[in-house]
């Protein structure tokens, strides 16, 4: 495969993001050619750190500042990186290939001058937002999904034993209450759905983890859903919530209303939302919730010279948002930059792998909630499931271990 055009002027490549996956692609570049101008652009500081270490850190006792593996300064200077740490993209030209500038820092005097710089590839590897639905104003609960964000709440979580609530049991809900547990707080984990993991996986499969989950100790609330969170008067906050109709969890016979949670903290963890500014800017095709379409061989989006890598980018509809493949990718953007012939990237989704200790969740494919799920083994230690589709093909197959001491 060749790249779309192999003559790269002045302005170089500029990539905009500084987590794995805007990481990834300057080493891959770097691999092949040491000298090409990079301009690193980043909202924040450009430290390099290991994303899935923030649902385990904190029984680690580990801080922020243990997780940078290299600061944004010393990174930038071994890879030989022009880094604008602290700043902003907030528009993209296609047509003169330039980007507006704004410095990240609100205390900035220069916060509000534009500056701008130009592209002759650019890559965006700008990762996805935390959603916020209207109950959880982002000014009164933590997230999870940046290192400055976790190492503010790790440091409230290091002065002594709290109670948490977690709204959304994901992935990243799921990790990150057993770790608030094995930490020694008071967890209580809640979801809209019967059970962690079910917009991934079957109930059959689900129900085991909603049990380990519980017996381990974690409060878990399924069904239900928080209507509010409001500050109360010792800096407490009250999480009101009530049941789903659908849910088994509901007393359909009872309408009476729920005693409000009071806890110390609040992490939402209900998903993730691509920002549409800079792709719609940049004209490529994008949809909110999946991330922005590449194709899959090159990386390229639907517009000239601009590439996709991580949490931003989706590849058929489905959202990219694992560490694993991102080396092969950002190394087919690293030939298709560099105008050099390469095989084009083949696209495996990646296993999938919960980090929680008290239950092993392994996933192979690309898994759905509903579908034609076959059990292939069923013990009360093991149970393995098929997912398969219209052509009777496995499609996804999850297994789901319990292990014999859950607390070792
Ligand atoms: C808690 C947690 C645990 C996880 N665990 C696992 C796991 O066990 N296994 C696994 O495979 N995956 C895991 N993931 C997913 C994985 O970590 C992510 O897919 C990956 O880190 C995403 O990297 P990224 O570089 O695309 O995005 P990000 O890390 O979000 O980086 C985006 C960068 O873009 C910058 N930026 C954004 N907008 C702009 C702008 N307009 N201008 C300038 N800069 C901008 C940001 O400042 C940031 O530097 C986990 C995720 C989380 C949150």
């Amino acid at each position: 495969m060749s790249a779309e055009n192999s003559e790269v002027s002045n302005n170089g490549i500029v990539i905009i993001g500084a987590g794995l996956a805007g990481w990834h692609v300057i080493d891959a570049i770097r691999a092949k050619d040491k000298d090409i101008p990079i301009t690193l652009i980043t909202a924040d500081s450009g430290d390099r750190y290991h994303k899935p270490m923030l649902t385990m850190a904190i029984s680690q006792k580990k801080s922020a500042a243990d997780l940078v593996r290299a600061t944004g300064i010393d990174a930038a200077e071994a890879t030989n990186v022009k880094l604008l740490a602290n700043t902003q993209v907030t528009d993209v030209d296609t047509t003169t290939q330039q980007l507006q500038l704004i410095s990240a820092l609100r205390s900035d005097p220069v916060y509000t001058n534009y500056a701008t710089i130009g592209y002759d590839k650019l890559v965006l590897a700008m990762g996805a937002h935390p959603i916020f639905p209207k109950s959880l104003p982002e000014e009164l609960v933590w997230h999870v999904n940046h290192i400055e964000r976790f190492g503010q709440l790790q440091e409230k979580l290091a002065t002594g034993s709290q109670h948490v609530a977690i709204v959304g049991a994901g992935m990243v809900g799921t990790e990150i209450a057993e770790d608030l547990l094995k930490a020694g707080h008071q967890v209580t984990l809640i979801d809209l759905n019967d059970a962690p993991l079910s917009q991934m996986l079957p109930p059959k499969a689900t129900s085991r983890i909603a049990q380990a989950v519980k017996s381990q100790g974690i409060n878990f609330l399924g069904g239900y859903q928080v209507s509010a969170i409001t500050r109360i008067s010792d800096g407490k906050l009250q999480v009101s919530y009530e049941a789903l109709a659908s849910a088994s969890a509901t007393d359909s016979s009872t309408a009476e209303p729920i005693e409000p949670l009071i806890v110390d903290h609040v992490i939402a963890s209900t998903g993730l939302t691509v920002d549409d500014k800079l792709p719609t800017a940049a004209g490529v095709e994008f949809d909110r919730r999946t991330g922005i379409v590449v194709d899959a061989p090159t990386l390229r989006t639907s517009t000239a010279n601009i590439y996709a890598i991580g949490d931003c980018m989706s590849i058929d509809g489905v959202p990219c948002r694992y560490v694993a493949p991102l080396r092969a990718q950002a190394a087919t953007i690293a030939d298709d930059v560099l105008g050099l012939d390469h095989n084009g990237y083949e696209h495996k989704p990646p296993m999938i792998r919960l980090k929680n200790k008290a239950i092993s969740v392994m996933v192979t494919g690309v898994p759905k909630a509903t579908g034609n799920w076959q059990v292939k083994t069923e013990s009360n230690e093991e149970l393995v499931m098929d997912l398969l589709n219209d052509s009777d093909e496995v499609s996804a197959t999850v297994t789901i271990k319990s292990p014999a001491n859950p607390k070792a």
